[in-house]
């Protein structure tokens, strides 16, 4: 292993995010418009070649790694990605291989990902109301994913479910979302909306739910205890008493985590990001791809990239208009 990764401000960088397609089978209204026009094949990475960039990040001190798109599923071949990781896991390099979801593909891979060493799913799912979701992935299908998550649970994968907090259209789901997990045996983490690509324009299903009022009206049914424990990510946990459940939320907006941040994110082209707010990036697919046999010029690459990490972000919605605003869809940089 070489030097580990450290960013200007100490922070270690630990966690890659890594989108290995930008295409999807949903369109979810706050993510994707319905008519994307979608990357030509020779942009992505390579199978191979997203192999040789995560090898790396993993031999730079990365130990957790996190397989996100688009929707990672329907990119061809995945599985061949996910046998190579696992050498890493078999090692011990990577402490965890995990992956975000919409679940429609998982009836058909959850077997195959278990055996490829991944313990953990994240499954996006925002209302268990099949016309709601209809609506809300506008070419999704409730009961496919269900049997995805029925396919998980029996490969003994645990799975944490993601649910995009949005008013109007989901907040009569709260306790019915809850219970549904809890009868599962799976977490929920509720997600603030975030001001990404062209959302404000597009057909919102429903618009910013504050978290703060989620919680208040979880309150009114469940005695919380707040949860110390921190990924260095900007989730917030609680227990639910009546339950033993976990519920988290995320509020990508706020900027309390930042001093915590140990993780960068990768497109499927190989564009390194190095905060979800902020619009630098650097493009590792040069160095990757012009030395397919020598690995320091990607590595230098890798390093000056995390020198550049910023302090935080820009995300602020206490203004009038949401400030701080990214061009980018989450389908591109992978949420
Ligand atoms: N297709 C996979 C899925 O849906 O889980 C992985 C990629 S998706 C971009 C990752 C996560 O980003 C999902 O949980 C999705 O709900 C979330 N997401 C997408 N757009 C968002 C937005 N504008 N605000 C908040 N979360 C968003
Ligand atoms: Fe696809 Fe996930 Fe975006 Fe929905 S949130 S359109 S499932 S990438």
């Amino acid at each position: 292993m070489t030097e580990p990764l450290v960013d200007p401000f100490q922070r270690a960088i630990s966690y890659l995010r890594l989108s290995v397609t930008d295409r999807c089978d949903f369109r979810c209204v706050y993510c994707m418009a319905e008519n994307m026009t979608f990357l030509p094949k020779k942009e992505l990475l390579t199978l191979e070649e997203l192999d040789r960039m995560c090898t790396t990040f993993i031999g730079m001190g990365v130990e957790k790694l996190r397989i996100t798109g688009g929707e990672p599923l329907v990119r061809r071949d995945i599985m061949t990605f996910f046998r190579g990781m696992s050498r890493h896991l078999e090692s011990g390099a990577l402490q965890e291989l995990t992956l975000t979801t919409n679940g429609s593909q998982l009836e058909r891979y959850a077997a195959d990902l278990a055996a490829a060493g991944v313990r953990r799913v994240n499954v996006s799912l925002d209302t268990l109301d099949e016309e709601k979701f209809a609506r809300v992935t506008r070419w999704g299908r409730l009961p496919q994913v269900l049997r995805g998550l029925d396919a998980a649970q029996a490969a003994g994968l645990q799975v944490k479910l993601n649910a995009v907090a949005l008013k109007g259209f989901n907040e009569d789901e709260l306790l019915s979302m809850a219970e549904f997990c809890a009868r599962r045996g799976m977490d929920l983490t509720w997600i603030e909306v975030m001001p990404m690509g062209d959302m404000g324009n597009e057909d919102r299903v429903g618009q910013y739910w504050s978290l703060r009022d989620l919680r208040a009206q979880l309150e009114k049914h469940y005695t919380l205890t707040d949860l110390p424990e921190s990924t260095g990510g900007p989730a917030r946990y609680v227990r639910l008493e009546e339950t033993g459940q976990k519920v988290g939320f995320i509020t990508p907006l706020s900027h309390n985590f930042c001093e915590s941040c140990n993780r960068v994110r990768m497109t499927c082209t190989g564009q390194l990001y190095m905060c979800l707010g902020q619009e630098d990036m650097a493009d590792l697919r040069p160095p990757l791809r012009n030395h397919p046999q020598d690995n320091a010029p990607l590595e230098a690459a890798i390093r000056a990239a995390i020198g550049l990490k910023p302090k935080g972000h820009d995300f602020d919605y206490s203004r009038q208009r949401p400030d701080g605003q990214v061009s980018r869809h989450m389908s591109h940089t992978g949420g």
